[in-house]
């Protein structure tokens, strides 16, 4: 068994990506058992449903390319602590998770008229990136150490909105200061290069 489920961090839904990557239907949904798994019979060890930028998002789906590695990667599962609420939180450049940090472009101006530092995550659907790579937004409130600080994650509808704001690439943090733009900082950052971006929004804050 070549591929292996990391059901720890894997929220097991009917709708999954490595049942769409799989070229032969082995990566499947068992409606009896209502569990995801892989039919052997069927698996021509492809490893597409683990390495195909359109599967997992969070790397739960893994592919050993021998017993050695299928060893390690049972071996690594066993250690991880994570859980599926510790990747399901929101995180910049990725998938918007709680529906509180959600806005749309109409509710901008109700969100800035504070006096409050405010921090908004511009995306579209087809810009968000990996969660497990992405930075969580907890993460960025610990480090900026703000006390009145208000997160937003706001998906872009129009041209016009990009060209207010003069975004040059999406992710893009505009950030807000009692109700005015004070910087923006484009593009992605994973979570590699968060203390750039964090340093980078220090600089405009
Ligand atoms: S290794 Fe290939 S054939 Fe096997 S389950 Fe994954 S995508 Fe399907």
């Amino acid at each position: 068994m070549p591929v292996v489920i990391n059901f720890k961090i894997c929220d097991n839904a009917e709708v999954c990506n490595g049942i769409t990557v799989c070229p032969t239907g082995a990566f499947q949904w068992n409606k009896e058992k209502k569990t995801l798994e892989i039919d052997e019979k069927k698996c021509i060890n492809c490893g597409k449903c683990a390495t195909s930028d359109e599967s997992c998002g969070v790397g739960a789906i893994r592919f050993a390319k021998n017993e050695e590695e299928l060893e390690k990667i049972k071996k690594e599962i066993e250690e991880d602590k994570r859980t599926i609420k510790d990747l399901m939180v929101d995180r910049y450049g990725a998938q918007p998770i709680n529906m509180p940090f959600y806005c749309k472009e109409n509710d901008l101006k109700k969100v800035i008229s504070t006096k409050r530092t405010v921090l908004i995550e511009v995306f579209k659907e087809d810009t968000e990136e990996c969660l497990i790579k992405s930075i969580p937004v907890k993460e960025i409130f610990n480090m900026l150490h703000i006390a009145d600080l208000t997160y937003r994650k706001l998906e872009v509808e129009t041209d016009e909105f990009i060209e207010k704001y003069d975004i040059k690439e999406l992710p893009s943090l505009i950030i807000f200061k009692s109700g005015k733009m004070i910087g923006k900082i484009d593009g992605y950052y994973s979570i590699e290069d968060k203390e750039e971006f964090i340093n980078k929004i220090r600089k405009v804050i």
